[in-house]
């Protein structure tokens, strides 16, 4: 990846996007349209379909339809896994000019989004596109005058809604399974950063996905994703979001079909130091990285810093370091370790929880400020908050910025209880150079993920999902096809 292709890219127009239905762009009913506002310069960077309840319908339409007729469905294994991988090596071949519109969109770091985004979901994608044909049903140990036959199969529409910090991975990690299975998918992006997920169902379409089977319909959560939540031919939801929209999603399941609904909700996650790492600068700058890398606006980040005693004046020291390191900045620049916040709604949200924190009495230790305002977007420097109690909102609240929670603890059990004391299960991270101690923190820490001497970076051959208020679904891994297919029962008298 060089500058220049980027600077290239950056400047290209984006023409107003339709909608994805059916195989081909398509208006909105109503012709409403929504702005996309740059989070690099506060302009407006194109419009989109503000699509509503009959878009939705439409898409649901086109979607049953082509489950029904059974091109995609009915296709054998080898057959789709065919399209699919044509379908990851197109994303592969466009990922720099679809990383770059990804940022402009919400503003994720050029260096971090061209891997996160395009090239993981082109990964995702041949994933389960090699995953397909090497799946097998099962005959059950029953008595010998009968045979059990487990047989798995699609489970029809399903509906994916996607938050804007890594929308085409997440959504990779839902489209990839459910269409794998042979299911029909109608996607609503988040409303501040579509582009990409248009993209991706062209890209789709081109590898020769029949028309209906992957529509995206563009618009706003509580008129588009409502809709589609609340649909009543729509056989699962997928929703990676906020705790807040989660709950209201089940809400309009059981208000409708009783559509499966999976959720992967936010996280506080823990990040606990022992005094036996084994290299405190370098656990100290993964720590740094781990929260604020994309603005902290990462489902997983490690929010809350937990330090033992006896090292912890020499880990904040490091931190503070590792911390100023990071060079906030235009993302496509590729110098630029940190970019925007997502939108200006979010930057107003992370700087009133600084002031909270400093109110509530946690000492700051660095940023929590609003930077380069000169540019028109919406940029922060990383905030360290030290002497934070469980009592205390920064705690207890996800802020989804770069903001950091610190404190400190004396014994093993502390740590735990520090830990657990929160109403999220998302990620975690244990640093310690005692086997001993790693293993009883991954048993003990209530969290999806334990990551031990490190922090984030798993692949797709493990599941990630949260206990407690994260959710239950779990996206990744061949676990994940669980959520897009059915068991069904064939009971035979020989
Ligand atoms: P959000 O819940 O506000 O929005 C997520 C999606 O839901 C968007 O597409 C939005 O348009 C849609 N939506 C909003 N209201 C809706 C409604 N009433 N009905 C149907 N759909 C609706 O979340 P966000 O601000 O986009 O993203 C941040 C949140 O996502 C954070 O809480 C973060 O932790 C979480 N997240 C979780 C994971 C994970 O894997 N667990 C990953 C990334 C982000």
């Amino acid at each position: 990846m060089q500058q220049a292709q980027i600077d290239r890219l950056r400047s290209a127009a984006i023409p107003a996007q339709q909608l994805f239905v059916g195989g081909q762009p398509m208006t909105a009913i109503s012709e409403a349209r929504l702005d996309v506002l740059s989070p690099i310069d506060g302009r407006v960077l194109t419009t989109i379909a503000d699509g509503g309840a009959a878009d939705i319908d439409l898409a649901v339409k086109r979607a049953r339809r082509a489950f029904d007729e059974g091109s995609w469905s009915r296709a054998a294994p080898a057959q789709r896994k065919k399209v699919l991988l044509r379908f990851a090596d197109l994303i592969e071949q466009h990922a720099l000019e679809i990383a770059v519109l990804g940022v402009r969109d919400n503003g994720t770091e050029i260096g971090m989004a061209y891997k996160a985004e395009p090239l993981s979901a082109a990964g995702t994608i041949r994933y389960y596109a090699e995953a397909i044909d090497k799946i097998y049903g099962e005959i059950a140990p029953t008595g010998r005058d009968v045979l059990g036959l487990v047989h798995r199969e699609p489970l029809g529409v399903v509906g994916v809604i996607v938050p804007w910090n890594f929308p085409l991975m997440i959504g990779a990690w839902k489209i990839g399974p459910a269409l794998a299975a042979g299911n029909s998918v109608v996607v609503k992006p988040p409303e501040i950063a579509s582009l990409t997920l248009l993209r991706l169902a062209a890209l789709a379409s081109e590898a020769g996905l029949p028309d209906g089977v992957l529509n995206v319909v563009t618009g706003r959560g509580a008129s588009a994703g409502e809709a589609l939540a609340l649909h009543m031919d729509v056989d699962v939801l997928a929703f990676t979001g906020s705790g807040a929209v989660g709950r209201r999603l089940l809400e309009c399941s059981a208000r409708s079909n009783l559509k499966r609904v999976h959720l992967e909700l936010g996280g506080k996650s823990p990040n606990i130091v022992f005094a036996d790492v084994p290299d405190i600068k370098h656990a100290a700058k993964v720590s740094a990285n781990g929260i604020f890398r994309n603005s902290g606006q990462v489902c997983v980040a490690g929010s809350r810093l937990i330090v033992q005693s006896q090292v912890y004046e020499h880990f904040m020291g490091e931190l503070l370091v590792a911390t100023a390191k990071l060079r906030v900045g235009d993302p496509l620049d590729l110098t630029s370790d940190i970019g925007a916040i997502s939108s200006a709604a979010q930057l107003r949200k992370n700087l009133g929880a600084a002031t909270r924190a400093e109110a509530q009495g946690a000492k700051r230790l660095a940023g929590g400020k609003q930077i380069r305002i000169e540019s028109g977007g919406n940029f922060m420097s990383p905030a360290i908050f030290a002497d934070v109690t469980p009592k205390m909102d920064l705690w207890q609240e996800e802020v989804f910025g770069p903001v950091l929670a610190v404190t400190r603890f004396d014994h093993e059990e502390e740590a735990v209880g520090l830990a657990n004391a929160s109403s999220f299960g998302l990620a975690s991270a244990v640093w310690t150079g005692s086997l001993s101690t790693a293993h009883r923190m991954v048993r003990a820490v209530h969290a999806g993920v334990v990551h031990v001497n490190t922090y984030g970076g798993a692949d797709i051959s493990v599941p990630l999902g949260g206990f407690k208020q994260s959710g239950f679904g779990r996206d990744k891994s061949l676990h994940a096809l669980d959520a897009y297919t059915d068991l069904k029962t064939a009971w035979i008298a020989l």
